[in-house]
């Protein structure tokens, strides 16, 4: 049985082999383990990833807070 998976893209490359490719699980809960795509070492916990992809891309990130917020009912 396969665990569903998805690719997200890494600010800093994996520790291991420098690739920015990694996956972690659909469910994308902050204490699921990301895992580089390329060698499969456990980059970090996604909610600490998630983190460092907020600092590397704050625009495109707060784009897509922004979006959410504007679902919310006021
Ligand atoms: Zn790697």
């Amino acid at each position: 049985m396969h665990d569903l998976s998805e690719d997200i893209r890494l600010p800093d490359g994996c520790p291991n082999c420098g690739s920015h490719r990694a996956r972690v699980s659909q469910v994308k809960n902050p204490d699921d383990k990301v895992f580089c795509a390329s060698c499969n070492t456990v980059i970090g916990l996604y909610g600490e990833v998630k983190e460092r992809l907020i600092k590397a891309q704050p625009s495109e990130t707060e784009q897509l807070l922004e979006k959410a917020a504007n679902k919310k009912p006021s």
